[in-house]
């Protein structure tokens, strides 16, 4: 009965369709092409209701890039078609994964800027709160960002065994032998994103009922709050009531003593109960200055595990999938240009593409390797481009002091036969070229002349340090120049 009633009448979702197919007829004449496949495209009609279209974008970043730029153009588009009394509504595409009741809760709420502490008994049994208080009783505020999940952190030689403890635990907190578990590694790497996807995953999973997340720094703000306003005890017992606690840059313990203390008590009472422990630091905990001896101790009986600087693959995949989250199809080598040239830190990869979107839209180009590379620029400040052999030539005269014109003529005097052997040796390593290129870039000659200056270079290399410390220091100024 139900279908045939369905049947007989379009669906909201039908109407949305139809409503958004004109309207997006409309919109491709008064927006670029580019903006138009960027913006308009990836947009789900979900409903009409009324005169109220609902619309699906793939994400938050998203809605607030149409609403800036292009609100004028949705609004009065869907005014011409649906007529003046119309109105838009937006609905932000995400997967929620399935949580527990007081998660949800507390996840719909903006974080608050400040925890109370309820200490447990007394705030759940307790007679009669005073009105008003009994908000902060039922909810504990976890302070996890849900967008840091293992679904979306992608996995590489880089992060390989931190990533696997940091799953593991979330399966089983305080249950493996990884407590505490302590990831370290440099800026924008992914420490903050493992170490809350552990929180994300293990509510999420039902694993733990309570879990906090707290910067070093703000524990030791509270800390001081709490010490100041008489609560050092509702403090203590709020922090050492959870099941997962996750303390984000604990560098910034050093040097703090009575902060320190506290969260080695607490430290030890959540240990010695089973519950679990995850620490992240920019560098390794023995090389944490400041930081009390009893607690780099207590650090080693769990696990430490370092993330390093991604390799290209893995920046490959990252950037994929952002822009995927984004709903924006990128030309792999565009791709390949940003992921190149961005090396260090997986949060300037991200503000590349960012920019890249925004310099695309804004000023109506195409997303192309010449736009990938001007943002590169803008945000590396440098392109890395394959060396030359001319480069090699030049760097090696000017380090040798020789005028550039020797390396290239018939000389024979040993200083230049030296260098002239050494830019061939070095054009060997570190271009694509082959010996007869090489060769002819060095006045005409062979390839057998190219196979014996690189032959001695390298003799000479093992038996001579001096030389040898010569052409290391060639190699790394070429290697900076790598990047002009
Ligand atoms: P850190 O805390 O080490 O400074 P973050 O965790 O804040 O770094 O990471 C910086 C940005 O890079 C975040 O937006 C994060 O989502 C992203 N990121 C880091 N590592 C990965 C990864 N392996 N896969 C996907 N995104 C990542
Ligand atoms: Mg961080």
């Amino acid at each position: 009965m139900q279908e045939t009633a369905q049947q007989q009448q379009p669906t909201e979702v039908e109407q949305a369709r139809f409503v958004w197919a004109a309207c997006l007829d409309l919109i491709k004449e008064a927006v670029n092409t580019q903006s138009y496949k960027t913006w308009f495209e990836p947009i789900h009609p979900l409903g009409l209701s009324g005169r109220k279209l609902t619309l699906q974008v793939p994400s938050q970043f998203f809605y607030d890039w149409l609403e800036e730029h292009y609100e004028g153009v949705l609004q009065s588009t869907v005014s011409r078609v649906l007529g003046r009394e119309s109105s838009l509504e937006y609905s932000i595409k995400t997967e929620e994964p399935e949580l527990e009741f007081d998660y949800r809760a507390m996840a719909a709420d903006p974080p608050r800027a400040e925890i109370s502490y309820p200490s447990q008994p007394r705030s759940f049994r307790g007679p009669d709160p005073p009105s008003g208080s009994q908000k902060e009783v039922v909810r504990v505020e976890t302070f996890l960002n849900q967008r840091y999940t293992f679904e979306n952190f992608i996995k590489g030689e880089s992060n390989q065994l931190a990533r696997a403890a940091a799953s593991a635990v979330s399966n089983n907190p305080g249950g493996t032998s990884f407590n505490p578990l302590v990831i370290y590694g440099g800026t924008g790497l992914g420490k903050t994103h493992l170490i809350q996807a552990i929180g994300n995953s293990a509510l999420a999973t039902k694993k733990a009922k309570r879990v906090i997340y707290v910067s070093s720094e703000k524990f030791t703000i509270e800390f001081v709050d709490a010490i100041q306003s008489d609560r050092i005890n509702d403090f203590s017992s709020f922090y050492r009531s959870m099941d997962i606690l996750i303390v984000d840059d604990i560098q910034f313990f050093s040097g703090k003593e009575k902060t320190q203390d506290n969260f080695f008590h607490t430290f030890n009472e959540l240990h010695q109960i089973g519950k679990q422990i995850v620490l992240s630091s920019d560098r390794p905990p023995k090389e944490l200055k400041g930081l009390d001896d009893r607690l780099l101790s207590r650090f080693q009986w769990g696990l430490t595990a370092d993330i390093q600087p991604p390799d290209l693959e893995t920046r490959i995949a990252i950037l994929r999938l952002k822009s995927e989250e984004d709903g924006i199809d990128i030309p792999q080598d565009v791709i390949e240009c940003i992921a190149v040239n961005v090396t260090s830190n997986i949060r300037e990869l991200e503000g590349c593409l960012i920019s890249l979107l925004a310099k695309a839209s804004l000023e109506g180009r195409q997303i192309t390797v010449d736009l990938a590379r001007e943002v590169v620029r803008t945000v590396v400040g440098e392109i890395r481009s394959p060396i030359t052999i001319e480069e090699i030539q030049r760097v090696v005269c000017e380090y040798f002091s020789l005028p550039e014109d020797l390396i290239r003529a018939k000389t024979r005097k040993q200083e230049v036969v030296t260098a002239r052997q050494i830019a061939m040796y070095l054009s060997k390593e570190l271009t694509n070229s082959s010996l007869k290129t090489i060769g002819l870039h060095f006045g005409g000659r062979d390839h057998s002349t190219v196979i014996h200056a690189y032959q001695s270079v390298e003799d000479q290399m093992k038996i001579d340090q001096k030389f040898n410390a010569n052409v290391q220091q060639v190699r790394r100024k070429l290697d900076l120049l790598g990047r002009i």
